[in-house]
């Protein structure tokens, strides 16, 4: 086992790492640019190191600064975190070539999937099922309007590179596609500097369903359920739960025996998330995250497993600590997502916190790195916390959520709190009956 382990990030998810790193004995190492010195990961960690300016490019992103603090440090391994360069094939190369060990896939892994084109190919190849659409990449607007014609509008045009929600767009008829198709390829080659795309089926109805995977490298894997994550904004999630409140048991497992062998098949190392649309039954493969999911805690919470203890385990060459069988949901978790940002616009609110109290009590995890008098820093992304409940049932689960929401306190700044008290008045939040574009229909009817 490692002694001691870097952590190529910041914020909530460097806490998650330091925490699982001190309950396995392993001193751990926090990296900050000049505009995190006061950060929690920095106060938290064992030894902090300053790596570069604010600016993600030159700190955070930075592989020199970041391979050099390992040496300075003596650290051996890692740990990226989502986001920054947890899923950048060519950092887990380097890393490699200085003899330090990458907390996460192989670098030709991140390769594949981190190409959507190539992921779905792959996928499919291993029976993985995945939306109707285009056979690899589309150069042509002609081209374009033959795969809407034969598929039928609406259709999605999506950057083979994107991420994030950036360089997708949907065209609803022939006289969309032409614009849909130029947007979409700019935003491909402005955001990712790849403006290669495809077109898949647009779905109307569908629900987010993504399995959580796991494999040791050496042909093991298993699956650890689904998480629900419909409720999005922009095309990124909101709010998260596990198990689906669409979900049986027998659908969990037939997916995600799919899943798992898929893995096993590929020798996949550590924690990964296949994601799905659900509609009239069926799953539609969307694309494949190398890397810890922000929303993980959900499955730690219904799985009772560490995920993060068991990506540092698998990555030292030790086997997996459970096996499928011993994998069995155990009532209802819901992570929330608060953000610093003032409604209703979502607009980035950074700035002092003058007062920060954190719920508690049974069944309620709170990831943040907030504290009384800390300044979040304007360049960063705007998570500043994850509300994570559990309780025996989806019911329990929600009056948990309600309860917990009314201990939190964040003052100073505006923050996306309001937008889960009102969001849990709503019926089919109470009943789980939403889908992706709930979300978008009831905050532009709430917040007009
Ligand atoms: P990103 O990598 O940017 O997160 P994804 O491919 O994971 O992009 O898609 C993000 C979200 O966009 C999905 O959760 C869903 O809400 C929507 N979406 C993606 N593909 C489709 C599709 N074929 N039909 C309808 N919605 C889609």
């Amino acid at each position: 086992m490692f002694d001691k382990i870097l952590i190529a990030n910041r914020g909530e998810i460097a806490l998650r790492v330091i925490r699982a790193a001190r309950e396995m004995g392993i001193q751990s190492v926090a990296v900050h640019s000049t505009a995190d010195s006061d950060a929690m990961h920095v106060r938290m960690a064992d030894e902090a190191i300053c790596i570069g300016p604010p600016s993600a490019t030159q700190s955070y992103l930075s592989i020199p600064a970041i391979i050099s603090a390992c040496e300075i440090t003596g650290a051996q391994a890692i740990h990226p975190g989502y986001g920054f360069l947890s899923e950048n094939a060519a950092f887990v190369q380097i890393v490699e070539d200085h003899d330090l060990t990458f907390i996460g896939p192989t670098a030709e892994h991140i390769r594949v999937m981190g190409d959507k084109i190539t992921a779905k190919e792959t996928m499919r190849k291993l029976g993985v099922p995945c939306v109707p659409g285009s056979e690899g990449g589309v150069d042509t607007l002609e081209d374009a309007l033959k795969i809407g014609e034969e598929f039928g509008y609406p259709v999605i045009i999506k950057a083979t590179a994107g991420g994030g929600g950036k360089g997708m767009k949907v065209a609803r008829s022939a006289d969309e596609m032409k614009s849909a198709f130029q947007t979409a390829r700019a935003e491909g080659k402005s955001n990712f500097g790849n403006s290669d795309v495809y077109i898949e089926k647009y779905l109307t109805t569908p629900r987010h369903i993504e399995i959580q995977v796991f494999g040791d490298g050496k042909g093991r894997a298993v699956h650890l359920g689904e998480r629900d994550c419909s409720l999005q904004r922009r095309h990124q999630k909101v709010f998260e739960e596990a198990p689906g409140p669409a979900i049986d048991a027998a659908t969990r497992a037939r997916i995600g025996k799919i899943c798992a062998d898929a893995m096993a098949d590929i020798n996949y190392i550590g924690a990964g998330t296949i994601e799905f649309l659900f509609e009239d039954g069926e799953f539609y493969f969307i694309e494949m995250n190398t890397r810890l999911q922000v929303e993980h805690p959900v499955t730690e919470g219904v799985f009772g497993v560490d995920l993060v203890r068991e990506q540092i385990r698998v990555a030292a060459g030790l086997p997996m600590s459970f096996t499928q069988d011993d994998l069995q949901v155990q009532g209802h978790a819901i992570e929330v997502r608060i953000n610093a940002e003032k409604l209703p616009n979502f607009s980035p609110c950074p700035g002092k916190i003058t007062q920060f109290h954190a719920p508690g009590g049974l069944g309620v995890r709170m990831d943040s790195a907030l504290y009384d008098g800390y300044s979040i820093p304007p360049y960063y992304d705007s998570l500043i916390a994850k509300l994570i409940v559990q309780g025996r049932d989806r019911p329990e689960a929600l009056a948990r959520l309600h309860r917990a929401l009314g201990e939190l306190i964040v003052d100073g700044i505006d923050t996306t709190i309001p937008l889960f008290r009102d969001l849990l008045r709503e019926e089919a939040i109470q009943t789980g009956d939403y889908n992706i574009h709930w979300l978008e229909k009831w905050l532009a009817e709430t917040y007009p």
